[in-house]
């Protein structure tokens, strides 16, 4: 097994052009004292959407890490990644996000759940966890219906793990994180707890584990739902990896995972708090916010660039059905509320801007008209050339933005010490 990072940072590069500005921003990071380990992830979808290889994320990564000789660990992750997608990812990558959601509810062998509750008697009753202030009490039933939701869950984890494992030729050297944040229903700590006890059980080596919190965590945009009660889940969360640890021999580095964690500023400093207090380890993703930055580096440069990102909403809104359709679950867009293409068509750069850019003290700013664009990248994908001859054209500018977005937006209210 690959030791993972303590704090690891996940930045997306959808068109392999934006790597060097995302280091700068792990570089800068490091001068304030903020250890940071970069990791590069892109989707299988978001491969497949723009039609590129996952070949093309390690070679920029690597090149920006060359160039700007970066000499800490960094990883590249094939996220959301199952049985048949993991395959082209294999060589490239040394993070794996297993994507379960699939299997979530899909009925495990009757044998294999009622052998589950027989070698678990310690999760039936009232369990005291360090950290939590009331011991958590779980039933027989608990552990069944948990067992039935996730138990099929776990295997097909195994499955995938033990193909990453011969694919690369029988070498564990990489990091594997098991992700259940695409899914309806949110876990609670208690079903954590089983689901961890039957990950354990499927011998995998797991050191992140994304689970579904309460609230909506939406594409770009700020958490929506009871920051208190998000706080409590977290920190109930990590006493419960904390003990889960110990109690299953899971690795001393497993850590909570937060995907979809771009622009969740409200829930940003009591992550930040409970962190400190446990000293546990975070990974969190924020993949998508840096092709926004893209589109908001080009309508900053006017001209040419502008022009460019209003052709790029045109289309998004034309296909906006078949963009919002594959993240139905992780967007909230009020349709009435997407400005027509005439109105945009007269925008000024500062408009366009001020619409785009997650400030919610700006009278300007639409989160409907944000959200349509970060799905939106397909149509950029579409563009091919003229979109990455843009991006050459305006790099300077653009990597301004995505270097800001990431290291005074995200890492230091993540992670500076005051
Ligand atoms: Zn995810």
């Amino acid at each position: 097994m690959k030791t993972c990072p303590k704090f690891t940072f996940g930045v997306g590069d959808r068109f392999a052009h934006g790597a060097h500005a995302q280091l700068q921003a792990f570089i800068a990071a490091k001068e304030l004292g903020i250890d940071i380990c970069p990791t590069w992830n892109k989707s299988n979808r978001e491969h497949d959407i723009i039609g590129s290889e996952p070949q093309s994320t390690r070679d920029a990564a690597d090149k920006a890490v060359a160039d700007l000789t970066w000499e800490g660990e960094y990883l590249l992750d094939a996220d959301h990644i199952n049985l048949t997608t993991v395959d082209r990812f294999v060589a490239p990558c040394n993070f794996f996000t297993l994507d379960v959601a699939d299997d979530i509810g899909a009925a495990a062998d009757p044998a294999d759940i009622e052998a589950f509750i027989q070698k678990h008697p310690e999760l039936i009753g009232s369990i005291s966890i360090e950290g939590i202030e009331k011991p958590l009490e779980i039933s027989r039933d608990l552990v069944k219906q948990t067992a039935d939701q996730f138990l099929k869950a776990t295997q097909k984890a195994r499955a995938i793990y033990d193909h990453i494992v011969s694919a690369k030729g029988g070498i564990d050297d990489f990091v594997t994180e098991i992700s259940m944040d695409e899914t309806d229903k949110p876990q609670v700590p208690a079903e954590m707890l089983i689901i961890l006890a039957a990950i354990a059980d499927q011998g995998i080596p797991i050191q992140t584990i994304a689970p579904k919190f309460t609230g909506r965590f939406n594409k770009g945009v700020d958490y929506v739902g009871d920051v208190a009660q998000f706080e409590q889940e977290f920190n109930d969360d990590l006493s419960v990896l904390a003990h889960a640890i110990k109690t299953y021999g899971l690795p001393e580095s497993l850590k909570l995972s937060v995907h979809s964690g771009s622009d969740k500023f409200s829930i940003y400093e009591p992550i930040k708090k409970a962190i400190a207090r446990t000293g546990a380890g975070l990974h969190i993703k924020t993949a998508g916010t840096n092709w926004l930055e893209e589109v908001i580096g080009l309508a900053t440069a006017g001209g040419d660039g502008l022009e460019l990102a209003k052709e790029i909403y045109a289309k998004a809104l034309e296909k906006k059905e078949a963009l919002c359709e594959p993240y139905a679950t992780v967007i909230d867009i009020d349709h009435s509320k997407l400005p027509p293409i005439e109105e945009v068509n007269g925008w000024s750069s500062e408009q366009y801007v001020s619409a785009l850019t997650h400030d919610q003290s700006n009278p300007g700013y639409n989160p409907n008209f944000r959200q349509l664009l970060h799905v939106g990248f397909k149509i950029a994908a579409q563009m091919g050339d003229r979109y990455l001859d843009a991006l050459k054209a305006n790099e300077e500018i653009i990597s301004q933005c995505v270097t800001n977005n990431l290291l005074e937006r995200h890492m230091k209210p993540l992670f500076a010490q005051e």
